[in-house]
């Protein structure tokens, strides 16, 4: 597995602001090394690791938009109808003759232009009769018709390196006659829980058992990144086996996400871990919920500890783990989106750490509404289910009123 350097974090502090920690993981982390090429069918959401020239133009030669009529446009009075014999008949994927001046060829959608014909009236606005077409004047040259290399010129930069595939990304790619895409290795990601009181889902439920949600809210949301991801179970409360098992799988992958037992109380051996087998950058962000959440490096292979409640553990997910994995996978920053909403709720909250409130967005006068979940707690899984987004309020807000524009991260849109 790659390794990272223990110094490429010179970094002292305490708590961190959440534009702090991203900024250590944009500025001190290298993409890790390597490429592969993928077939498209398999390229979705994958970093492109070179960018994409296009080979061949697109479209790959002049051709008709429309069904209809194609002709020198000096060929077209410039009052009343035009009268043109129609010579040829044009479909797609057929290769054209030139048209002879003073004709018209019938042509169809995609059949390349014949040459010496410059504009194409639909058929729509034309009349056959006779073996000729009757044309209306005031149809500008070039009318209805594909230059070549209109939408991706040759040569041209089509897909940048560092994208995340999506779906009219492969298409593009497919246009221009790519089969595979280079693209970055996957980021062996290895997810552990801890917590003596954890119990699998399936098995039954002992006393003072609860069941592991966080693995799996965290597998799914590192489902729909560059990664492949390694289910490691639950680690007991234990110093020793904790600081084995971060150690024996710091190895074998290139991040490591831990939730749970990353506080101070006794039973909390996470950080412990990663201060004992390598390096803790940094512990505890301003944030909430979620402010115990370490990052360090255990054997060259970065760590991030995540809270154990199961709200924090999602927020920090999400501004933690998730730019660090798009670094490490050599995708390009992604700011989530967020837009403008008008809360209808009253919040008071301290100054110094940015906070997210779970709300339901309902339509709204002018702004959507951002409805608040009627409770708080950072354990509250369905405060998650049941609400639309995160309603974000800054580090300097203390307080909200019915009314307040606030600013919102729809859940749709990152999970
Ligand atoms: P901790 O940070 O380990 O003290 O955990 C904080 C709270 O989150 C405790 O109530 C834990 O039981 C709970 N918790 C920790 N890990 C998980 C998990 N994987 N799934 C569900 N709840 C958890
Ligand atoms: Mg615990």
């Amino acid at each position: 597995m790659a390794q990272l350097s223990d110094d490429c974090f010179a970094f002292g502090g305490k708590l961190l602001s959440v534009e702090e920690a991203q900024a250590l993981i944009a500025t001190r982390i290298p993409a890790l090394p390597g490429s592969e090429g993928v077939p498209l069918r398999a390229a979705l959401g994958r970093v492109l690791a070179e960018d994409l020239r296009a080979p061949v133009a697109l479209p790959p030669f002049f051709n008709s938009a429309v069904d209809g009529y194609a002709f020198r446009h000096e060929d077209l009075a410039a009052a009343g109808e035009t009268r043109l014999p129609v010579a040829a008949r044009l479909q797609a994927g057929q290769r054209a003759a030139p048209v002879a001046p003073g004709t018209a060829v019938r042509i169809f959608t995609g059949a390349p232009m014949p040459p010496g014909a410059d504009t194409v009236m639909m058929q729509e606005d034309a009349r056959e009769e006779g073996g000729a077409v009757l044309l209306a004047a005031g149809l500008a040259r070039g009318a209805n018709c594909r230059p070549a290399g209109e939408d991706v010129a040759l040569g041209e930069v089509a897909l940048e390196e560092g994208r995340r595939l999506t779906a009219p990304d492969l298409g593009l790619a497919a246009a221009l006659g790519m089969a595979a895409l280079p693209v970055r290795p996957l980021l062996r990601v290895g997810v552990f829980s801890t917590g003596d009181e954890l119990a699998e889902p399936g098995a039954a439920l002992g006393p003072a058992k609860t069941y592991d949600s966080n693995r799996f809210t965290l597998m799914a949301l590192l489902a729909s990144l560059p990664v492949a991801v390694d289910d490691l179970g639950i680690l007991p409360d234990d110093a020793v086996a904790t600081a084995a098992a971060l150690a024996g799988a710091a190895a074998t992958h290139d991040l490591l996400l831990t939730s749970g037992g990353v506080s101070t109380g006794e039973a909390d051996h996470v950080k412990a871990a990663i201060e004992g087998g390598g390096r803790l950058v940094f512990w505890r962000l301003a944030i909430k919920p979620g402010r115990p959440a370490a990052m360090g490096l255990i054997a060259g292979t970065p760590v991030v500890g995540l809270p154990g409640n199961p709200v924090a553990a999602v927020v920090t997910f999400l501004h933690l783990a998730r730019p660090l994995i798009l670094r490490l996978a050599g995708a390009a920053a992604e700011t989530l989106p967020r837009f403008r909403a008008e809360a209808d709720f009253a919040y008071r909250k301290k100054a110094g750490r940015r906070e997210y409130v779970r709300v339901s967005l309902l339509p709204g006068a002018a702004l959507p509404v951002a409805r608040k979940y009627p409770r708080e707690g950072a354990g509250l899984l369905t405060s998650l289910t049941q609400s639309d987004a995160f309603a974000e309020l800054p580090e300097e807000v203390t307080q909200v009123a019915p009314g307040d524009s606030v600013t919102v991260l729809p859940f749709r849109a990152v999970f």
